[in-house]
């Protein structure tokens, strides 16, 4: 059997007549890296803060390590919490703002400082150790209050938001950081975040969410490439899946699809089940490839995005539109151009559930 960390039990909880979270069902085994990830306001602070013990839930249960903790009070649950603001101490010393934690559950003082040098040696902040926390820049910043989180050695890591405050240069950096902690550690990590990006790079488990539900949990990988319904479909990968209207229809070659405006292609990875239904199919920008003049689509260039290696590049194909990403300079705004379509690859959903088909 599986070894739980931390599971999460049907909660609910409102803010007055409003439903924020709306029955999360969620599992992490020791050791995973679970990403609440979904847009602001759909209740993944809420949640990573009701495991925390900072908010009441209104009903369901919440269990770490085989307990429920539901009832109690934050310092008797066994987390610790890096916030998306430091929350350092301006008077103490780095040193002091990591050992706090250990100070505040009266542990003596020679092993608090073994236990601070630990933490400063793993996360390269040895040298800053008698700074004070406006010596230090939001990097480093972010690095004590990550210390003080490892310092007491807890069952459940919890992040909220950790990088939103550092510049991007950082914010890769850190990400990295907490990547190679996670590895080196092995710990059990809950991480709130509205970056989808962040959300790939260091989940084991990405849960995403939605107006207080839950949409998938899955992989990284299970998530961007078999997304569960349209809002899991749109809301991960940049640019984003786009979609094209039609219904599915089956012909010798199988199940195709049918824009209703004369334009019929195959679908491959799809079965005869969903035959005669309103779908969308969806695309992501490397499913779609120039072609040689001649074959594939007719596609109009309607812009044209520079991002460096790459450009994003907007299409109108059979009147629906769609995003490619081309090699820089390959095409001009206002022009014409052959491509190819990977409908082996396509995503299918429902146009009235919004579900996955395929
Ligand atoms: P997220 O972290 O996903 O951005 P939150 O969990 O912070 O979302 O908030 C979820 C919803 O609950 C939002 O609609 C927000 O406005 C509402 N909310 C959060 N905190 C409170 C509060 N203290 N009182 C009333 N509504 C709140």
């Amino acid at each position: 059997m599986a070894n739980f960390a931390l599971q999460l039990k049907n909660i609910t909880k409102a803010y007055g007549e409003t439903p924020v979270l709306k029955g999360i069902n969620v599992d992490a085994e020791e050791g995973e890296f679970v990403v609440l990830l979904g847009p602001s306001g759909c209740g993944k602070s809420t949640l990573l803060h009701a495991i925390a013990g900072l908010h009441p839930i209104d009903s369901g249960d919440i269990i770490i390590e085989g307990k429920s903790v539901a009832g109690m009070p934050t310092r008797d649950r066994d987390v610790a919490m890096v916030f998306q603001s430091y929350a350092l101490y301006p008077n103490m010393t780095v040193a002091q703002n990591i050992g706090f934690p250990l100070r505040m559950r009266k542990m003596p003082a020679s092993e608090i400082a073994i236990r601070v040098a630990e933490v400063a040696k793993l996360l390269q902040i040895e040298p800053l150790l008698q700074r004070r926390p406006r010596e230090l820049s939001g990097g480093q910043r972010q690095r004590v209050a990550i210390g003080r989180a490892l310092v007491r050695d807890p069952k459940v890591f919890l992040f909220d938001e950790p990088l939103s405050n550092l510049d991007a240069t950082l914010r890769v950096e850190t990400r990295s950081e907490i990547k190679r902690l996670h590895a080196q550690l092995g710990k059990t990590m809950i991480y709130v975040t509205h970056d989808q990006i962040e959300a790939m790079t260091l989940a084991t488990k990405i849960v995403v969410m939605n107006k207080g539900d839950i949409q998938q949990i899955g992989t990284p990988h299970e998530v961007y490439h078999r997304p569960a319904n349209l809002f899991v479909a749109r809301f991960v990968g940049s640019p984003t899946m786009q979609m094209f209207a039609g219904t599915l229809a089956s012909n010798a070659s199988g199940v195709v699809f049918d824009d209703g405006k004369g334009w019929s292609v195959p679908v491959p990875n799809a079965d005869n089940t969903a035959v005669g239904k309103s779908v969308f199919l969806g695309l992501r920008p490397e499913h779609i490839a120039l072609a040689p003049a001649g074959s594939g689509e007719m596609a109009t260039v309607d812009a044209v995005e520079p991002t460096g290696p790459e450009d994003n590049v907007v299409l109108t194909i059979r009147g629906q539109k769609a995003i490619a990403r081309f090699p820089t300079g390959s095409v001009e705004a206002n022009t014409s151009v052959a491509v190819m379509l990977d409908l082996a690859k396509a995503s299918l959903f429902a146009a009235d559930s919004g579900l996955r088909l395929n």
